[in-house]
């Protein structure tokens, strides 16, 4: 830290994202990445003749990709707002929405970012105890007077509310925002984009980065009522109103286009969820039913910092946090077959040695 850092900032402890290693090729099973590339509409729409373009500014408006996001969830094109990946939409939220008369709540375990917001904005926040089995308790975020944030499905657990759970808290909470980051909801959970109209105070996020193999690009979406998304944009062009570059809009076009071919990956994401589950069961590991394009699970035998390291070793690389609700556990993407195989051999081998 420099003599010159404002105070503010002097006890932020800001995010910590998952490794991603330059020195050595690992199965990568740690940031929840796709395993998948990107369409070959996607290699096309980023093209040389667009590389071109680049000593344009792109159109801050984003029209042609919101007309597409409308048409696709069947929403107007003034539902949906466009950021540089949907952590951008969290900050732009937190801003928005957020102060000191209006606090924000979110679950306890839940996405690291959260708490890194509120505090980066000064704001005060509470964060909910989940119930013993990891599962979000309903009645825990009845009129609470706070605006509330929720991973849905909830990350690193993968568990995930049912859309009319999320209507109770909507209800509840009608002079509140409350934000449902659906990050990973293309891998099983029901949407809450069908609830837009009915729900002024709700806000949507989503992201190309997982489901739509496009983590490396950086775009996000929010869907909700006009006024939700005219305050986004308040912020927005308060702070970078460029903020989704040309050749990620172009991606992101094709990417629409191109929604049968995610839609069809995901299904087998979720095909090879099931058969890893099923083999870590016969290895005795536990593991939370999860709705995301990753497993939270247990071994019998080492800890979560063990098997991690052990795992590290052999070259595949998972998530794991040192925190004492959570420490026995390990979050794994859900990768192509081929990786699962490679990660089950490897838990295998490591497990003999123990
Ligand atoms: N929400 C959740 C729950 C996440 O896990 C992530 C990915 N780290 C994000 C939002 C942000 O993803 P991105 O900024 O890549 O869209």
């Amino acid at each position: 830290m420099s003599r010159f850092l404002s105070s503010r900032f002097s006890s932020l402890a800001a995010y910590v994202p998952g490794e991603q290693p330059q020195d050595r090729q690992y199965v990568k099973l740690n940031t929840n990445e796709s395993p998948f590339p990107p369409s070959p509409e996607v290699l096309a729409a980023v093209n040389a003749a667009e590389a071109e373009r680049l000593n344009l500014y792109p159109d801050p408006e984003c029209t042609r990709l919101r007309k597409k996001l409308a048409a696709l969830y069947q929403v107007e094109e003034d539902n949906i707002f466009l950021s540089n990946g949907s952590d951008e939409i969290l900050n732009f939220a937190f801003m928005a929405f957020c102060d000191k008369s209006r606090p924000v709540a979110f679950p306890a375990i839940s996405y690291g970012f959260y708490p890194v917001f509120a505090q980066l904005h000064q704001l005060p926040y509470t964060p909910i105890p989940l119930r013993e089995d990891f599962t979000i308790a309903v009645e825990d975020y009845r009129n609470i007077r706070h605006n509330i944030v929720l991973a849905n499905p909830n990350a690193p657990t993968g568990l995930a509310l049912s859309r009319a759970e999320i209507e109770e808290i909507l209800r509840a909470n009608p002079d509140h925002v409350v934000l449902i980051d659906e990050a990973y909801v293309d891998f099983g959970a029901e949407s809450c984009v069908p609830l837009i109209g009915r729900y002024e105070n709700l806000l949507v996020c989503q992201t190309f980065s997982k489901s739509r193999s496009m983590a490396g690009a950086r775009l996000g979406f929010a869907i909700a009522g006009a006024p939700l998304i005219a305050d986004l944009n308040r912020i927005k062009y308060a702070t970078n109103p460029y903020n989704i570059n040309r050749l990620t809009l172009a991606a992101g076009e094709a990417a629409v286009d191109s929604n049968g071919y995610y839609m069809a990956n995901c299904r087998t994401i979720m095909e090879n969820r099931a058969y890893t589950v099923d083999r870590l069961s016969k290895l005795g590991f536990e593991t939370l039913p999860s709705q995301a394009n990753f497993i939270f699970t247990r071994c019998p035998k080492l800890s979560g910092g063990a098997l991690y390291a052990a795992l590290k070793e052999r070259g595949v690389l998972v998530r794991h946090w040192d925190k004492p609700e959570i420490s026995d556990y390990l979050r794994i993407t859900i990768g192509s077959r081929e990786q699962m195989d490679i990660l089950l051999e490897q838990i295998q081998e490591i497990l003999k040695e123990v």
